[in-house]
């Protein structure tokens, strides 16, 4: 595989950006070679600088559910863009992608548009304190919530625990007033209470999570918490900045059948454009700025280009059977997949939950706690990443993360990236 021009545009970068990136998973740190700058996309294809070709199971890191490039996203951007890009008014781009969300997502009453995902959690965090007028947050190890300075926070020492800064520069007096606990345990999450349930202002959690492998929880687990909320006055915050809109148009909230106080999105409902979103009944929207105390802003908020690519994809997924359809190849993908690793004895898994898709080189049946993760198994993924590349597939540059199968994905798609996949494990685990 060609990677000079690749090559020679990072070298570019590493003098203009921090390693290069202008976000750290780009830069391959955790894979072999060095990153692939793409030039163009379409459907479940995109193009590198030194005209390789690959089916793409990145999807820009979720937002595009209907593959790269798609016509109606394009032809709306342009469309829009002939009347200017920003105006720093309200706009009808606005209205349309605002009741197109609430008439089809039963989980939300009022929405308020941002741009981009840790901003939305960063304010639905601001609006959970300011509505319960408490202080403390609840969140877990092994999701991920955006750079938010509470929010980048790791578990301390002991069980129920203040959390420790994961991050330079953010203070160790904000660090004390998230508490970490571990996915799937309830016994922390009620020692938290036991000791501050009159503080925590909010649970916040990725219902699927997804951002460290993709660590799918006990129904159970997440009825408890609505529950422990409720009861001590506290909110429960679903982060769906990657399972909203991906996992059905309600997304877990919906699969679930659960109804938390606040949610975020992103991703999706940009359709490739800068975007994020968070929403809750009327009654605790209305804490928002400038119709309550929460204060909240941004220049370019709801800025109509992204408004109307966000409005041509999720139309889309309106469709009648968009989601089942979505499911069902990506268990198709999934299951052959797996057959494959039983047949071999080949110590891998894929662990699927609608059209997101996860790589976790286990013998566990289930990994449900970021605790669970073999360190080690992420030099297979090295590998495996680096043969999938060669062979023409492009999975993300981190075996934390996890895959997405969009609508543009054909069968035939799907079996060339089986058998890619097969060759690359054999490597993979052979060595
Ligand atoms: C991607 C993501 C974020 C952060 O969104 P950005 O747009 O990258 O800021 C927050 N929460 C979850 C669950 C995410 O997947």
């Amino acid at each position: 595989m060609k990677r000079e021009n690749s090559n020679k545009s990072y070298k570019k970068a590493l003098e203009l950006f921090p390693r290069g990136v202008n976000s750290p998973v780009r830069a391959f740190q955790a894979v072999y070679g060095y990153p692939i700058f793409i030039v163009r996309g379409e459907g479940s294809r995109t193009w590198d600088a030194d005209g390789n070709e690959f089916i793409d199971f990145c999807c820009s890191w979720g937002p595009l559910i209907l593959g790269h490039n798609n016509k109606y996203v394009r032809e709306k951007i342009i469309e829009t863009t002939l009347n200017g890009t920003s105006f720093g008014t309200p706009t009808m781009q606005e209205n349309e992608l605002g009741e197109l969300i609430l008439k089809n997502n039963s989980k939300i009453e009022k929405i308020r548009f941002v741009n981009s995902g840790t901003e939305a959690v960063m304010s639905a965090v601001r609006l959970a304190r300011g509505y319960t007028g408490r202080d403390k947050i609840l969140k877990f190890s092994g999701c991920y919530h955006g750079h938010v300075d509470h929010l980048l926070v790791k578990a301390g020492s002991g069980l129920a625990t203040f959390g420790e800064s994961s991050s330079a520069g953010v203070p160790q007096s904000f660090a004390k007033e998230t508490i970490v606990c571990e996915l799937n345990n309830k016994e922390a999450v009620e020692k938290a209470f036991e000791e501050f349930g009159n503080e925590i202002a909010c649970i916040l959690i990725e219902p699927i999570p997804a951002n460290n492998g993709l660590l799918i929880q006990d129904k159970e687990f997440l009825e408890f918490l609505r529950g422990i909320t409720t009861k001590n006055g506290s909110l429960l915050i679903f982060d769906e900045v990657i399972s909203g809109f991906r996992i059905g148009f309600e997304g877990a909230s919906g699969y679930f059948g659960i109804q938390p106080d606040i949610l975020t999105y992103g991703k999706i409902i940009g359709g490739g454009m800068p975007v994020g979103a968070y929403g809750a009944s009327r009654e605790i929207m209305s804490f928002i700025a400038p119709e309550g105390p929460v204060y909240q802003a941004g220049t370019l908020s709801g800025n109509p280009v992204a408004m109307a690519a966000g409005s041509a994809q999720v139309t889309q997924c309106l469709e009648e059977g968009f989601y089942e359809k979505l499911e069902k190849k990506t268990h198709k993908f999934v299951n052959e997949i797996n057959d494959f690793a039983k047949a071999n004895d080949f110590n891998v898994k894929v662990f699927s939950v609608g059209s997101i898709f996860w790589f976790a080189f286990t013998d566990l049946e289930k990994v449900q706690k970021a605790e669970e993760i073999d360190l080690q198994s992420m030099e297979i993924y090295k590998i495996f990443h680096n043969e999938l590349l060669e062979r023409g597939i492009y999975f993300a540059p981190s075996g934390y993360e996890v895959g997405f199968i969009s609508a543009a994905h054909t069968e035939e798609d799907l079996k060339i990236t089986v058998n890619a996949v097969k060759e690359s494990l054999e490597v993979a685990l052979k060595n």
